[in-house]
Formats: structure tokens, sequence, C-alpha cells
């Protein structure tokens, strides 16, 4: 059993004031595995104050300074990341063929910052102003369990950059995997105050810190629902805010689309992180003349997505977080069924042959219309729809008619032409043919997906606050 009863505040780990706690659990098995105590309104105050106390200082360090902490930084974390993706694999249930990636991922992402930090001019001239970026104050981070250690090492490296301090607020269901990255980040030894990382209940910690005055930005990643939230209560002062929220992106099929390749591609992309992902394409948009043809290539193809638990080397799709997340994808896989989709393959209850854990089948709905709310709303598990086009200006019309709009995917063999199709489409990021993830490009959505970008440039500048002094 793991008892985690610290959290970490002015450069130490210390007891909470709070003292109500939360258990954790192996997804995988569904047994408890630890549990976690939690920081309450008092712990909250106290990060924002040593955040506060430390943030002079910090924000008039080097930009050759700040670059050799992100060093530190990805360090620590770089010589952990066989305990990280433990940590990952019994909390979370995330497979290898994910940790493989998203664990060096996250401890790259102080260095990716460096390297922008490095080429970024904080200064420029504008008619006869000097224009300079200053941060814009202490900072808050609320982030999810879907990526925990990859949501905040992106937001805490942004923050160095800007010369911003900050205080995190983690899913209290992610404790193990925070603790120990908490480790790796005090191991690099920054200046005490510069990040302080609490635990707690959204609704306690997460809501303190959005409404506290001396909380100048918040960078939230979530749910549409709490990042709603958020925003009302950050507008009494003001503060800036970061949303990085749910969606429900179009993967689309053209007709001049290479089967052989686009489908594993369309099917990575729709259970990507085992469908818990904001950015998975749920909705696949196929032309109506080729649908029996890639109907029956989904099903043959979906054969090869092996559901398993983290110690299995083969395993592509994990278990959900959670019983509540379980739950959440069964009900929908149940209203899909009632609003008249029809399955092409997986359906409710556990794959064959995994009786313990929040496993569900992977499940492909047909005869779905964009009206339906399995096509609308965000499952955040391995459910997908498949919705038919006739036209490219409909396929177009179906992606756009969403409420999101954080991540498309097209999938064809004509690059120009799909470049003029991700001109009409209103998503933050479009993806063709499956391309890896650019950490240097502007990450966040249209619509309800989100305000604001993260990553590269516009990540940093979100952080940051003109201010032109103008001389005669
Ligand atoms: P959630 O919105 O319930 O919780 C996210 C974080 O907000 C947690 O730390 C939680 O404790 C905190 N929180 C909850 N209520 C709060 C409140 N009233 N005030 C302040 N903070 C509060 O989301 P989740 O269930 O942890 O994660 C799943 C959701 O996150 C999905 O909807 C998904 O689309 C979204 N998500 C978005 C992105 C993105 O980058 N766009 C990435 C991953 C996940």
């Amino acid at each position: 059993m793991r008892i985690i009863d610290k959290v970490y505040i002015d450069g130490s780990f210390v007891t909470p004031k709070g003292s109500e706690t939360a258990d954790l659990y192996n997804p995988s098995t569904e047994e408890k595995i630890g549990t976690v105590r939690l920081g309450g309104i008092e712990d909250a105050h106290e990060a924002i104050a040593a955040a506060k106390r430390a943030f002079p200082a910090f924000s008039r360090t080097t930009k050759a300074e700040r670059v050799e902490m992100l060093k530190r930084l990805n360090a620590a974390v770089a010589a952990r990341v066989s305990d990280l993706t433990q940590a990952m694999a019994l909390e979370y249930g995330a497979p290898q063929t994910f940790t493989r990636f998203a664990i060096p991922h996250a401890a790259s992402s102080f260095l990716t910052m460096a390297k922008v930090l490095e080429d970024y001019d904080f200064e420029r001239q504008m008619g006869r102003a000097r224009v300079v970026m200053q941060p814009s104050g202490v900072a808050a981070a609320i982030t999810p369990w879907n990526s925990n250690i990859g949501f905040i090492t992106s937001k805490l490296a942004t923050a160095i950059a800007a010369g911003t301090t900050i205080v995190i607020k983690p899913s209290e269901m992610s404790a193990t995997q925070t603790q120990i990255l908490t480790e790796c980040l005090h191991e690099a030894g920054l200046p005490k105050g510069v990040f302080n990382i609490v635990n707690g209940f959204g609704s306690i910690v997460g809501a303190e810190l959005s409404r506290h005055p001396d909380i100048a930005k918040v960078t939230f990643t979530g749910s549409t629902a709490v990042g709603r939230e958020i925003l009302r209560s950050a507008a009494d002062t003001f503060k800036r805010v970061t949303l990085e929220l749910g969606g429900k992106g179009p993967n689309i099929i053209l007709d001049d689309a290479d089967l052989d390749v686009t489908i594993p591609a369309v099917l990575r992309m729709g259970f990507i992180n085992s469908g818990q992902a904001c950015i998975a394409g749920t909705r696949i948009l196929v032309p109506s003349h080729r649908l029996d043809e890639v109907l029956a290539r989904l099903k043959q193809e979906i054969e090869t997505f092996k559901i398993g638990a983290p110690d299995d080397p083969d395993a592509m799709i994990g278990p959900m977080v959670s019983q509540k997340q379980y739950d959440r994808v069964q009900s929908y896989i149940e209203l899909g069924t009632r609003q008249g989709a029809c399955l092409l393959t997986g359906g409710l209850g556990r794959p064959a042959g995994l009786e313990r854990g929040w496993f569900t089948k992977l499940t492909i709905f047909t005869h779905v219309n964009n009206q339906m709310r399995i096509a609308r709303e965000e499952i955040f598990g391995p459910v997908l729809s498949v919705i038919s086009y006739r036209d490219e200006d409909e396929a177009v019309s179906i992606a756009n008619d969403t409420p999101y709009g954080l991540q498309a995917y097209l999938h064809g063999t004509d690059v120009a032409r799909m470049q003029a199709l991700a001109d009409r489409l209103e998503s933050g990021r479009v993806v063709v043919n499956g391309a890896p993830h650019e950490p240097l490009a502007p990450f966040g959505g249209f619509k309800q997906s989100g305000i604001g970008r993260e990553y590269g440039v516009f990540g940093l500048e979100a952080f940051l606050e003109p201010k032109a002094v103008i001389a005669s």
C-alpha cells in the first residue's frame, strides 16, 4: 500500500493541513493500491504565498539562468523514466506502447521549452515604443489524470521559460505518479517557491486557485464543464486563462485514401491513449461509395489492437482509469444502440479473457448520424462512430458541425488537396496522414475545446503581458 501524505510547498515536502484522503487504484485489477492525503484551502493559500514570495526574484532571472534550470529539470526527470513508467502503468494502466512515447516526451518538454526560450526575444521595437514581454504574475496549473506527468511537465516548463512561479494542482487520482515526478523536480534544485504542487479535490484546491486574487493566470487541462466553471471564477479578478478542454475529432478518410495505410492510422488516432484522449479522432468520416470496403477493413484491422494490462508488452489498449469512467463508457455504448446506431464490433461488457480490470471492448458504431449524442459528446473511451458523406463539402460540413474543435485528421494521397481542406476545418490542429506530434506548434482548440494555445512561442506568450514603453 502506498501512503502519499505530503504536498510540495516552498521547496519542501510538507504534511498538508487538509486531512481528507482519497483512495488510489490499479485500474488493471480494480485493487486499491494506496491512499493520498489531500491538501485543503489552507495548503492552497500557503502554496500561493510561497509562489508570490518567489516571483519578484524569479521574474528577473536571465534567459540563460532559466535555460539552465530547464536543462536540470530535464535531466532530473529523464533519470527516473523507468520509475515514472512503472507508476503510470500501475496507477493509470497505460500500456507500454503509450508510455514508451509519453514519458520521454514529458521529460523532453523542458528541452523543447529551453530551445524556444533561447530563440525568443523578450523585447522588440514597435514604432517609437520599446515593447517588453513581461511575466503576467503567479500562475496556477490544474491538470487531469489521462496524461498526468506530461501535462505537469509541459505547463511547468512554459512557466519557467516565462519567468513565472506556479502552483500546480494535479488530479487526485494520479498521486503516485505526481509523487515520483515531484521528487524528480525537487532534485533539479530550483529556488524555493518557484513551483509548488498540491494534491487536492478540484472543488476545493482547484476552485481556490481559480478565484484567489494573487493568481494572475490559470492554465487548465480537463473537461469543458470544469473549464467553464474556472472561466467564471477567473472573471472576478480578470485572470488570464488558457483552457485545453474536450474534443470530438473528425477522422476523415478521403476518397483517394490508400486503405492499407489509412485504416491502421485511423484506428491509432481513434484509440490513442486507450481512447482517453481529448485529441482522439472519434468520428470516422467515410465517402459513401467506399463505405462497405472501409467497414470491412476496420473490422479486420481492429483485431490487431490487443487489449491488456501494462505488463503485456504487446497490449496497445489499457483499461479505463476508474469504475466511474468504465461506467460512463458503458452508458454511451448502451445509448448508441438505443438511439439506433449499429455495432460493427464491440459492445457492452468486458473483452473476452479480461474479467477483472476496467477494460472495455473496442467499439465501432455504424449507421451514425452527426446529431446522435454518441457523435456529439465526448465519450473518453475506445468508442468510435462511422459517419458517411457524399462529397468533400459535406465532409467539411459534418467535421465542423460540433461544439468542439481541437484536433482533426485527414487521410488521403493528394497532399495539396489536404492542405486546402485543412484550411476549411475549424480545428486547432489538423493532422495529415497520421503525422507525429510537433511540440513547437501551437496546441489548443476552437469553440468549446478551449481558449488560448499551449506549446512553443504561442504557449510561452500566454504567460506574458506586452508592455509598451514609449519615449519621445
Ligand atoms: P476534470 O475536468 O474533471 O478534471 C480536471 C482537473 O480539474 C482535475 O485536477 C480536477 O480535480 C480539477 N477540477 C475539478 N473540478 C474543479 C473545479 N470546480 N475547479 C477547479 N478545478 C477543478 O477532467 P478529468 O476527468 O480529470 O479529465 C478528463 C477530461 O479532460 C476530458 O473531458 C478531456 O477531454 C479533457 N482533456 C483535455 C485535454 C486537452 O488538452 N484539451 C487533454 C486531456 C484531457
